[in-house]
């Protein structure tokens, strides 16, 4: 059985709806667009597996570019995505990021990423040890020299919400989510044909968009291409306090804000309870089906950080835990963004690694216009190309989480 459309997109998590979704709504485009997606539960989608925060606080000048209109989006959501009288909520919480410096080495990164955000508009201040400890009396700040946080600009979200608003926004202009699997591709010279569908089924294109997160790599191989993304493993753990500082008068910001330790160990508050994570020790590719949990990353690694940062996260209880895949680009951790020279009509959106949520919008945006305009019009993220890629040039984001 044959099936046809103009644009076919393997993979509806973020990326693939959202650039289901700024197709569909563009006035210049009229094709037919659908999008492969085996899992519509979405069990295994590093979208609804996220820690789902967006921050400016990148190291690379156009990270922060994408964050900002990123946040233009999340704000602007139940508008932009509302179908008929079904405006969705993403319970955005503005709240900023705070990184803790303790080395040397720690501090000269900060103080650089800091004047790439300044050149570029975000809203962050540096602050040395006392302006911290007045800011959050209760950390324990003996050991920190310098911290960064962001006054505006970054917070955090209801991440299955934001997947299912672009998705059902994309349905109401016409875009069709099929529940199957791409296991090939029909191929002739530098061209994609087909893709071929574990049903058995194959659908014909004109353009063929590459949005299978961790799984990208596979994508990549049915077309004869190797790309440096990999699935990498990050644990994320719910706790709650004995006694939290949530809402404590020593808190003059309001909210506690998302912490990202000198250790790595991040923490954040999410209604009465708080998320938290870290790297892990070793930071090794991990199977595509592996969604184990790191458990003992707990006990190890995040308890002994926290418990070492305010007394309140001393006495804490895990509630609840699960793993998701980073799809890791391995060269510069950012995406790979656009068509390998070796096949025309296949768009690659790939390689988030820990910030491809808060990407969606731009990414989605931009690869619209790679395919309908041949170029971007809005944002030029052309610095994501396999052209870096293919020359083994990093395009570096040091700031990951
Ligand atoms: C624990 C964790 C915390 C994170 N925290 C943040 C954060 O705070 N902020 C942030 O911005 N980002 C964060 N990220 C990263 C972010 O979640 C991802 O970069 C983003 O969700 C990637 O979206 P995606 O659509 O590319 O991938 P996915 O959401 O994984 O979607 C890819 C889809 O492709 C489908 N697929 C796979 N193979 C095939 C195939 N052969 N055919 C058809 N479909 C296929 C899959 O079923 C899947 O649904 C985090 C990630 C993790 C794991």
């Amino acid at each position: 059985m044959e099936d046809r459309c103009d644009v076919i997109v393997i993979g509806g998590g973020i990326v693939g709806s959202a650039t289901a979704y700024f197709l569909s709504s563009n006035p210049d485009f009229s094709g037919s667009v659908i999008v492969l997606e085996p899992d519509p539960a979405y069990t295994y989608s590093s979208s609804t597996l996220s820690a789902s925060s967006i921050r400016t606080q990148f190291s690379n000048a156009l990270n922060i570019k994408i964050s900002q209109y990123g946040y233009e989006v999340l704000t602007s959501f139940h508008d932009l995505m509302s179908v008929g009288n079904d405006r969705p909520d993403l319970k955005f919480h503005a709240g900023g990021y705070l990184f803790l410096a303790e080395t040397d080495a720690q501090v000269e990164i900060m103080k650089q990423n800091y004047s790439v955000q300044l050149a570029n508009d975000a809203d962050v201040v540096l602050w040395s040890q006392s302006e911290l400890a007045s800011s959050f009396p209760h950390l324990n700040v003996a050991d920190i020299k310098l911290a960064s946080y962001g006054r505006s600009g970054e917070g955090w979200f209801d991440n299955a919400d934001f997947l299912n608003g672009f998705k059902r926004k994309a349905e109401s202009l016409g875009v069709r989510f099929i529940k199957d699997e791409a296991i090939g591709f029909n191929v002739e010279k530098q061209s994609l044909k087909s893709v071929k569908l574990k049903s058995g089924k194959k659908i014909e294109a004109d353009y063929f968009v590459n949005s299978a997160g961790s799984r990208a790599g596979k994508i990549a191989k049915y077309a004869g291409i190797t790309m440096p993304v990999v699935p990498r493993k990050r644990t994320v753990f719910v706790f709650d306090c004995e006694q939290s500082p949530q809402g404590s008068a020593a808190v003059n910001m309001g909210l506690l804000p998302l912490m990202v330790d000198s250790t790595g160990v991040y923490c954040r508050p999410e209604g009465n309870v708080f998320i938290s994570g870290c790297t892990p020790k070793e930071d090794l590719d991990v199977d595509f089906n592996d969604f184990t949990p790191n458990y003992t990353e707990f006990d190890d690694i995040i308890w002994p950080a926290l418990a070492n940062r305010s007394s309140y996260f001393e006495a804490i209880k895990v509630r609840n835990y699960w793993a998701g895949h980073y799809a890791y680009n391995v060269l510069d951790q950012n995406m790979i963004l656009g068509c390998h020279p070796a096949i025309e009509n296949l768009y690659f959106a790939n390689g988030f690694s820990g910030h491809g949520l808060q990407q969606a919008p731009a990414t989605g945006r931009g690869l619209s216009e790679l395919i309908i305009y041949r170029g971007f019009r809005s944002l030029d993220l052309s610095p994501f190309s396999w052209d870096r890629v293919i020359k083994g040039q990093p395009f570096l984001e040091r700031s990951i989480v």
